[in-house]
Formats: C-alpha cells, structure tokens, sequence
C-alpha cells in the first residue's frame, strides 16, 4: 500500500511552523510497511487544495491530511475534500452532542456559529474523536482511495493517530518492518558509499540507506517480513558483510547510541579514567562527556585552556613549544594531552587545539585542527581539516576527539 502525507497550512510554507506533523506521520507510516513516494505542504486556498489531494487521489492508495478542521473561515480542509470525492458534508449528531455537552468545559469558552461547523462530517465518513482539542478527524474509504482528515495542532494528532488511525491501519498491514542503525565515524558518505556500492545496488530486502549526521555516517538497515525475528535474520548478513569491510569505522548497531555513550562504557567497566584539555572547542567535549548519566565514574578534570598563557600555566605546556610550532600545531596538542595526564594522573587523556576560524590564525587556515590522546606511556595525535563555519569546526572537531578516544580504547583493551 503507498500512503501519501498532504500538510495543511500557509503557515507551512511561509516557514513559521514547523512540519513535524510530517516527520512524525512518515515515521509511522514507514513502521508499519507502507511506502511512500509523494509528500505535499499546501496553503489554505480550495483550488490549490483541490488540485492536489485530487493529484494523490490518482495514484496513492491512502492520503492522510492534517490542518484546516478548525471552526475559522481558512479551514477548508473538509469541505475540499467533499467536493474532490463528490460527497456532501452532512450533520453528525455525535459531533453535535459533544459540542453541546462538552465545548464549554473542554474550552472554558462560549459555543459560537462557526464551532458548529464542526458538526459536519463527509457523508460516509468515520468520525474520529479528539480528545485533546475540539476538531474532530475523520476517515473516508471509498474503492478508489482511503483518506484520512487530521487536525493541526501535533498534541492532537498524535494521540488521535496512535489510538483511532493506527488500530485502523493495523488491518491493510502484511508485514513488519524492522530497522537497525550502523553508525560510523572517521569516515566521510562519499567513501562509505564507494566501498559498499554493490550492496547498495543489489538492494532488496534488506534496503540500506546512508545519511550523513555531523562527522557521522549512519547507514539504516530495514528488512521487510512477517516477524521481528524472520527481520532480524534477513539483516544479519548484511550487518556482518557490512563490518567485514567497514568494521574500524563502526562504533554501534544500535540507533540509540552515541560516540560518548560507548566511550563511557568501556571506561567505567574498566575502571579507567578521562580527563581532557580543549582550546578551540571551549568544553564541547566535556559538555557531550557530562551529559551521560555516569560519567562521573570516569570523567576527572576538563580544563579550557584557550589562551596560551592557560596551556603554559594549567597544563604545563613548555613556551618554547609553543613560540617554535605555534599553538596549533600536533606538538602542542601533545604536550596538552601529556599534561592533563600528569596534572589529574588519569588513565586516558584528550586534548584538542586547533583554528574554529573565521579569520586564519599563525598563519594557519581555519578549520585546522589537531587532537591528541595519551593513554600510560604512549601518545597519538591526528590532524584534521574540517570545512565550515565555526560551529561547525567545534562540533566536528569534538566528535573526532571522541572517536580517536574510541580508536584507542578498542585497540588498547
Ligand atoms: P489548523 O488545524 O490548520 O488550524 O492548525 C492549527 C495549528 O496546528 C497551527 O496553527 C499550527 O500551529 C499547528 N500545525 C498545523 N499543521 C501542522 C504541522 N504539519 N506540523 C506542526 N504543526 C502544525
Ligand atoms: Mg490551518
């Protein structure tokens, strides 16, 4: 069955709201097994409204609408689609006794003309109760289409979906689908493509699709079948084929993972210790570590050394270092690492320094950026390029810091 998402709303596309109607309906639609190929924002006007859900009308299977079921005069949505399914809108008298019973308490507002407009379903229609707000949806089924009405507002339409569409849906529902998430870092979308581009174009079942996430990539492994477990085996030969050829790259296979998550768990179960240093990222990196609950067990010290002076007086970083190869520089990134590890006597230490830009700095171009691990007596340090606005250079360069964490951890224990 292909299902097609229409939002309603001018509000949508002059970008004051955000669609998340959409985000959340096509999340759950893709659950369920059905396909999707079209999704359409449209304004408040009738003609435009009618050209397109008569358009879905023509080639999908199910349209679900959300927006314009209000009571105000630019919500048009049901009488559009009455008129594209040549049906008229009819009084409903179980709409019309919750209005009379209910409106005044729900709202804590008198019932006025235009609430009655509610009243009305499309002749043939189920009515959906809401019981977050005063529109009512609605599904119409004819041999030709299912559609689906939806109010706007998301804190309806998502209990209206999950208790009255979804139980409705169940029963055009053949198969499961089932996804697992293989994350990577330390490799780019393009290269990642290129090794796996014969899985990727024999594609069936398993599908896999590769997103690119800020100095991640995540390719999406989905299996159609009639069980979790028959969905499960149908994966995991791709999962294995997929770690044969990219497994240093691979942090997780489980969407809800993170880089920082998976560091401070093979540091805590084995009672190691972190601490860091950062310049240019100014506590990104002891803000992503901190933000799991139990870091405290690893995580000792995190020092912002921004200026130079800081590297010389809280790290102990020599100034000839400094004066010689400059602060950006894998000498100084070096003594940075060696230093916290000397101050905090952790197991493991970090540091990171580099140029988040806009301006070059020691004559070295925006968006260099080097960060070095110390772990006993041994030390690495990697160079980086990263393109992009500050930010991005920040948010980047502390996710390379976690993953070169995440290298040397695996390699080392
Ligand atoms: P409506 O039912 O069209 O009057 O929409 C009521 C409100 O719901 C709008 O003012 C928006 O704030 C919100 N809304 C409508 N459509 C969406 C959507 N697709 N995603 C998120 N919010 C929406
Ligand atoms: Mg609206």
């Amino acid at each position: 069955m292909v299902v097609e998402l229409i939002s309603v709303g001018t509000e949508l596309l002059l970008g004051n709201t955000l669609n998340t109607n959409a985000v959340f309906l096509a999340k759950e639609c893709a659950k369920l097994g059905l396909s999707s190929f079209h999704q359409i924002t449209v304004g408040d006007n009738f003609k435009r409204m009618y050209e397109v859900i008569s358009d879905a009308r023509s080639r999908t299977d199910i349209i679900i609408i959300t927006g314009g079921l209000g009571p105000t005069s630019d919500d048009i949505t049901k009488e559009v689609v009455a008129n594209v399914v040549n049906k008229e809108l009819i009084a409903d008298d179980h709409s019309m006794d919750l209005l009379m019973t209910y409106f005044p308490a729900k709202t804590g507002q008198n019932i006025t003309q235009n609430n009655f407009k509610q009243t009305l379903k499309i002749e043939d229609s189920i009515v959906l109760d809401n019981s977050n707000g005063t529109a009512p949806g609605y599904i119409y089924e004819d041999d030709k289409c299912i559609i689906i009405l939806l109010p706007g507002p998301p804190s309806e339409v998502v209990p209206m979906f999950k208790n009255s569409v979804l139980p409705y849906l169940k029963k055009f529902q053949n198969n499961i689908i089932y996804s697992k998430m293989v994350k990577m870092c330390g490799i780019g979308e393009s290269k990642v493509e290129t090794m796996i581009i014969d899985l990727i174009k024999n594609q069936t079942n398993p599908t896999i699709a590769p997103y690119a996430k800020e100095g991640e990539v995540h390719l999406r492994i989905t299996a159609s079948a009639y069980s979790e477990k028959e969905a499960k085996e149908i994966i995991k030969p791709t999962i294995l084929e997929l770690k044969n050829r990219l497994n240093d790259y691979i942090f997780t296979e489980n969407e809800e993972d993170l880089l920082e998550n998976i560091i401070i768990k093979k540091l805590s179960a084995n009672n190691l210790t972190l601490s860091i240093a950062e310049s240019c990222t100014g506590g990104l990196l002891a803000g992503r570590i901190t933000s799991v609950s139990g870091s405290s067990k690893i995580f000792n010290e995190g020092f912002i050394t921004y200026s130079n002076e800081a590297k010389i007086k809280h790290l102990g970083v020599l100034e000839d270092v400094i004066s010689k190869h400059g602060a950006i520089s894998p000498e100084t990134a070096i003594a940075m690492a060696e230093g916290v590890k000397n101050k905090t006597n952790s197991d493991y230490s970090l540091s990171i320094t580099g140029n988040a830009g806009p301006n070059s700095l020691e004559n070295k171009d925006v968006g260099l950026v080097f960060i070095a691990c110390a772990f006993k007596e041994s030390f690495t340090v990697e160079e980086f390029r990263i393109k992009g606005n500050r930010n991005r250079v920040r948010e980047y360069a502390t996710t390379y810091a976690l993953n070169l964490l995440r290298k040397e951890l695996f390699k080392s224990i």
